[in-house]
């Protein structure tokens, strides 16, 4: 059966998000821009936030905000649907908000992936117990991002210990996470075959920050570091056991579409500003102007509604078990230039003060650029989708 409809109770929950996006995070927006942090005073915003965890963590977590049987079992689902509606509209108010609630990175669900049932339960499980706040995902390195197969750090073996060796760069949270887990090369010309994950604590020997943040041009507050690894020498309990390249690429499969939520509510705030902005101002417009406003509105809602349908057809599949690969390049790769159009749009309706700092829309079409960018760029999932129809002949 297809239900569109959402419960009441998911309906509550999503207007209390919306009212506490709105009043609370949407106004420290500019300060994290500005100053490339969360904005000061941040912990109490988040202390006062109607979930109490992480929305992409909702599948291991619930939202945390009641312990009422009635109200949880009518929460669609309370997993990646539920974290996905929630994270549009923390999103609503402005990105900063859902990335400082503690379980927003990839460590932890590398290692619930990835790793054996001792190591979800102290490293991932550690994060709801509060052991750990943040913890960082490792991939890309200079010369490559999207393409694992050529990473060149390395893991060597010796007796029961791994030495690790080299660099990773734009690492989310890397300077300050609580452990990183680092994707490296084991068997050197073997490609993804020889790819493994191993878990580095922040006072490791041999791990170091050398640039705490990039200068980026959006998403600001969130500081991507350089980082590198010298002769850290692991325990083998710190590899995380999997084989299979498969699984690893689900880690991504199962946030993507928590990206494209993202700019979904960013998208959506734009508008939202930029209608109201026209509706106060129209006065002066001619008639031909506001005609193609009308227009122009209509089709980015159409885009939007057209493209959270696929996010959530891929959060509902991942709810009935595992996270498609091809419903979550969907969402990613349809919705990223959708929203990336929205924003620009929202901006152009405004004239030259929407690209005045007066307002929130400049910085959140700095902010949709980079959505697009992260976990793979939007290209790279069209090509995806392209193969998982037509084969490999797509690109
Ligand atoms: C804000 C931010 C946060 C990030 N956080 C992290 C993090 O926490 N951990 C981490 O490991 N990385 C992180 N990254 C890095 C990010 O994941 C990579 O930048 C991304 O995967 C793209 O890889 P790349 O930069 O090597 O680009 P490339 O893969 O080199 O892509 C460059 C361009 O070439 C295109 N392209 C690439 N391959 C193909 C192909 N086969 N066919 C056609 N076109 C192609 C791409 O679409 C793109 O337009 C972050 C980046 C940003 C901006």
């Amino acid at each position: 059966m297809v239900a569109l409809e959402i419960s009441s109770e998911t309906r509550a929950l999503l207007a209390n998000v919306r009212d506490w996006a709105i009043g609370e995070v949407r106004p420290l927006g500019r300060e994290s821009d500005d100053t490339c942090d969360f904005p000061a005073g941040y912990q109490e915003v988040i202390s006062r936030a109607p979930v109490k965890h992480c929305p992409l963590d909702f599948r291991y977590t619930g939202p945390g905000h009641t312990q009422d049987p009635d109200v949880l079992r009518n929460l669609d689902g309370g997993g990646a649907v539920l974290g996905l509606l929630v994270m549009e509209e923390m999103c609503y108010g402005d990105g900063w908000g859902w990335q400082a609630l503690p379980g927003n990175n990839l460590g932890e669900r590398a290692v619930r992936l990835l790793g054996t049932q001792e190591q979800i339960e102290k490293w991932a499980d550690g994060v709801l117990r509060g052991d750990y706040r943040f913890t960082s995902i490792c991939m890309t390195e200079e010369h490559c991002g999207s393409d694992l197969s050529q990473i060149k750090t390395t893991a060597v073996r010796e007796g029961n210990q791994w030495v690790l060796n080299g660099q990773k760069r734009f690492i989310s949270l890397g300077s300050t996470s609580d452990y990183l887990v680092v994707f490296a090369q084991t068997q050197p010309g073997h490609g993804l075959r020889g790819i493994r994950a191993f878990i580095v604590e922040r006072q490791d020997a041999g791990l170091s920050v050398t640039k705490t943040a990039e200068d980026k041009m959006g998403m600001r507050w969130y500081p991507q570091a350089t980082l590198e690894f010298n002769d850290i020498v692991l325990d083998d309990d710190r590899r995380l056991p999997s084989e299979d390249f498969g699984q690893i690429m689900s880690i991504l499969n199962g946030t993507r579409p928590f990206c494209a939520a993202w700019g979904i509510g960013t998208a959506r705030a734009s508008l939202d500003y930029a209608v109201d902005w026209v509706a106060q101002n129209e006065t002066s417009y001619s008639a031909r102007r506001r005609e193609r406003i009308s227009e122009d509105v209509a089709q980015m809602r159409y885009h939007l509604d057209a493209a959270r349908r696929l996010v959530l057809r891929a959060g509902w599949r991942h709810d009935q078990g595992e996270a498609d690969p091809t419903y979550a390049a969907s969402a990613k790769g349809y919705a990223l230039p959708v929203i990336q159009a929205v924003t620009f749009r929202a901006m152009q309706m405004m004239g030259p003060e929407g690209s005045s700092k007066e307002h929130l829309v400049e910085k959140w079409h700095r902010d949709a650029k980079f959505l697009d960018i992260v976990e793979g760029t939007g290209q790279l999932h069209r090509i995806a989708v392209a193969r998982a129809y037509i084969g490999k002949s797509a690109a």
